[in-house]
């Protein structure tokens, strides 16, 4: 038999490992603005029409190209970086491989324009499908500008495989954000589809973090300093109050390249034990500077993982330098959220439904006879504003309670927990029936067994039924005495005004003024007016989020991400009539025992279960 065997061709062979190094146009920025970086750029520019679809441009001022790197460069294994195996563990630039260009060439038309700051003239190479169709001298500026057009040209399925430009631009953004953040020292720019999303300027990493986010993050942070012969850590850890439920905001940096690091980010989420609620995570932007030679080079380059020597010692000093950072703040605040550990009951059984318990009540009886008054809550939101909501078929000027009441009542059920007559409030207890534990938990005795909600889920469910309901049912708002300015980014501040129409449904009055800034002139009742900015960057990085994940139902995802902001939190005190407004309002719910986010909002321990238990 003949041989088989064939080399592939480099075109080939390139394309092959082009789909490794570049899945989407973010991949392909990281590599350019990378290069960029390693040229020692003081100046980046970064272009892209149709979220890089049709054009991907860096325009960089480093150290240029001779003519003949200018062709070399887009040979595979081409690099400036390496020349011995000893230079592979101490590698301080972000590429080393040789493969990005290659890679890029493969599957684009590639046109660099490059010059070296000793050189009159500089150079002009097209590149299409990794052939050099033609080379010229070209007077341009000191510095390399690479413009990658239409990028997977010769590759349909990939292309085909693309998301729709909104999310191929976000995963560009994150791309641009880690390295921006982790290059403070450069001036950078980005351009899309003709308009400025961002302008940043050398400065520090607080700076930084500003210029990306907004200048009211200027009092979020703390700052981490350490420095020991394993390692220095450096940046800023965001203050407790300032935490929330997504993980946008957690960079992680070593020698300024961003990791992902699960062990190192529990790390540091263990310094804010007992400091932030649970589900929320802390905002951090930390760079750790290690010797290279102690963490694992051989990690596949587009990947963002990243192995070290001692990284036990590392997860110690990092988590000690985060809560050496927090310090005073641990002192002030670790009782605050400490939940009562007398209080640890097992959960129900699997696929338990809340309306089993079952419970009579005197039909007589009316425990709002005179009504209790009901009083705002101090922090978000605003209990009282709920007695005008209509739900479903329940009739609209029924106390809450009441509605509470036929939650339990089926009328075909046997009366299993009679309550006796003479005992009526154990049932809707306007009494003194509720207890707060842990100052999270709402908890209520009564014939059936032992009722234990949730605050702040339960608080979310209310309000996100109110928010859905809202085309049909005005939610309550209220006129600011003065109208609040919120300015984001502009690329956030394109994705605000996208949302505005669903904002106003929901009760917000909001113009744009331009400038990427938005007035504010009334608000939802129970939405917190010093908290305006911080809760539209959380809608904000939610949105993100939704679209990353392919959530189709904006409104839905918005009312989530609004019930979130609005509803009172664990560590809330409340008082009696606090309680039972937001146990009643939440059986006046379709969908009282989960939050929006699908946790369970409640338990009933029966007689039975608690038997079990005792
Ligand atoms: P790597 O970065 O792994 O070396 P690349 O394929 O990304 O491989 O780049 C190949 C080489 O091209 C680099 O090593 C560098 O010498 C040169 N190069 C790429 N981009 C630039 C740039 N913006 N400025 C100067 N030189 C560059
Ligand atoms: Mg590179």
């Amino acid at each position: 038999m003949s041989d088989i065997i064939n080399i592939l061709p480099d075109s080939v062979a390139n394309q092959i490992a082009a789909g490794e190094v570049v899945d989407r146009p973010a991949s392909a920025v990281k590599e350019l603005l990378e290069n960029a970086i390693d040229a020692g750029a003081s100046q980046i520019q970064l272009i892209v029409k149709d979220a890089g679809r049709t054009l991907i441009q860096v325009i960089d001022n480093g150290c240029g190209m001779s003519d003949s790197d200018a062709r070399l460069c887009f040979e595979r294994h081409a690099t400036s970086k390496i020349k011995q195996s000893d230079d592979l563990f101490n590698i301080l630039t972000m590429g080393f491989r040789g493969e990005a260009l290659a890679s890029i060439a493969a599957i684009a038309q590639v046109e660099l324009k490059t010059r070296q700051p000793d050189k009159e003239l500089g150079t002009h190479v097209i590149n299409e499908g990794c052939q050099i169709k033609g080379q010229t001298p070209e007077a341009c500026p000191v510095g390399t500008s690479i413009a990658i057009k239409n990028l997977f040209f010769n590759v349909p399925a990939r292309r085909n495989f693309l998301k729709k430009d909104s999310i191929e631009l976000s995963h560009i953004e994150e791309v641009f954000r880690r390295v921006t953040l982790a290059n403070c020292q450069c001036d950078f720019s980005f351009y899309s589809n003709g308009k400025m999303l961002y302008d940043l300027r050398a400065g520090n990493l607080l700076q930084r973090i500003c210029q990306l986010y907004g200048s009211n993050y200027n009092e979020r942070f703390f700052p981490v300093k350490e420095d020991n012969e394993l390692v220095a850590v450096n940046g800023y850890i965001g203050k407790p109050e300032y935490a929330k439920k997504s993980r946008g905001e957690q960079y992680l940096f070593v020698n300024n390249r961003f990791i992902k690091h699960p062990a190192l980010s529990t790390a540091i989420e263990k310094a804010y034990t007992d400091l932030i609620p649970d589900r929320y995570v802390p905002s951090y932007f930390l760079n750790l500077s290690i010797d290279p030679s102690r963490i694992d080079i051989n990690i596949h380059p587009t990947k963002t993982e990243v192995k070290f020597i001692d990284e036990h010692a590392l997860f110690a000093l990092l988590r000690a330098a985060a809560k050496k950072a927090l310090g005073q703040y641990t002192l002030s605040t670790a009782i605050e959220f400490n939940p009562s550990e007398e209080f640890d009951f097992s959960p129900p059984p699997e696929g338990y439904i809340p309306q089993q318990p079952r419970i009579s009540y005197n039909p007589d009886y009316n425990p709002f006879n005179p009504p209790p008054s009901t009083k705002p809550f101090s922090g978000g939101y605003n209990a009282s504003s709920h007695h005008d909501t209509p739900k479903g078929s329940t009739p609209h000027d029924e106390p809450p309670s009441r509605r509470w009441e036929n939650f339990f009542d089926q009328e075909d059920t046997p009366n299993q927990y009679e309550l006796p007559q003479q005992q009526p409030s154990s049932t809707i207890s306007t009494d003194n029936h509720y207890l707060q534990v842990g100052l999270r938990w709402i908890v209520s005795t009564m014939n059936a067994g032992l009722l234990i909600v949730d605050q702040q889920r339960a608080s979310e469910r209310i309000i996100y039924e109110q928010l859905m309901n809202s085309p049909s049912v005005p939610i309550n708002a209220q006129h600011l005495l003065f109208p609040i300015n919120c300015t984001f980014s502009p690329a956030d501040a394109d994705l605000f005004a996208e949302m505005l129409p669903d904002l106003r449904q929901c009760g917000f009055e909001i113009d744009a003024l331009g400038h990427n800034t938005f007035v504010v002139s009334a608000i939802p009742t129970g939405i917190n007016d010093q908290q305006l900015q911080l809760i539209f960057d959380q809608m904000l990085a939610d949105r993100k989020s939704a679209m990353l994940q392919k959530f189709t139902d904006r409104d839905q995802s918005l009312c989530r991400s609004l019930s979130r902001q609005m509803a009172l939190r664990a560590g809330q005190p409340l008082n009696e009539e606090e309680m039972n407004k937001i146990v009643a309002d939440l059986f006046c719910c379709q969908v009282p025992n989960l939050s929006p986010f699908g946790q369970k909002t409640l338990v009933v321990l029966n007689s039975d279960q608690l038997n079990k238990l005792l």
